[in-house]
């Protein structure tokens, strides 16, 4: 064994130096040592790869090494057995359409929040809290007037019941202050929006 030979198969030939190891019969690391002290360059793992598969037959050899199996085969082994369900791209596409819909949340998108008002998910919502939420009479006023409200804009609700979101049951107030004076107007102690 001399340099020579050592560059014939590692630079030449592109034997890896476990392929050289094995023909020597000895460890890697004592081939890479070899090779170093024989001053021929060691390539790095990504040019150890590139040079791999630019060897004639490589596809064909990574095949056989390490997967015996070939593509078809492997297809007729899963064809029909694949729960798709448990595919991620089919449940992507679900997800998507759920959240779009609401559908994601048991609740159909839809709830109410601790002070009794119906809540709807609109993730995009100017006004959607950090949830995705936004309070149903506030939309329905929105959709009243054609226009976002603005965040000093208050709802109020006639009859008082806070889940009674029909648009004839509604008033828009320019702020809280006008608010105020509707509830004080009609005597109510509680301020409700
Ligand atoms: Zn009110």
């Amino acid at each position: 064994m001399n340099s020579d030979w050592l560059f014939q198969r590692y630079v030449i030939d592109k034997c890896s130096i476990a392929e050289i190891a094995r023909d020597l019969g000895v460890h890697p690391e004592t081939a890479r040592q070899r090779l170093l002290r024989a001053r021929i360059p060691i390539r790095s793992l990504s040019e150890g790869v590139r040079t791999a598969w630019s060897k004639p037959g490589a596809k064909e050899r990574m095949r056989g090494d390490h997967n015996p199996m070939r593509r078809p085969e492997i297809a007729a082994r899963f064809r029909g057995e694949a729960n798709p369900s448990k595919r991620p791209e089919v449940n992507q596409k679900k997800n998507a359409t759920r959240l779009r819909n609401g559908h994601w949340f048991s609740n159909g998108g839809r709830t109410r929040d601790p002070d009794g008002y119906v809540l709807v998910r609109r993730p995009n919502h100017p006004g959607a809290n950090s949830a995705g939420y936004v309070r149903e009479h506030r939309l329905v006023m929105e959709s009243v007037v054609g226009r976002f409200l603005y965040p000093w804009e208050v709802v109020h609700h006639r009859n008082g019941k806070k889940d009674d979101n029909r648009p004839e049951n509604l008033d828009l107030c320019a702020d809280e202050v006008e608010h105020r004076r509707i509830h004080r107007g009609e005597g109510c102690a509680e301020v409700q929006e």
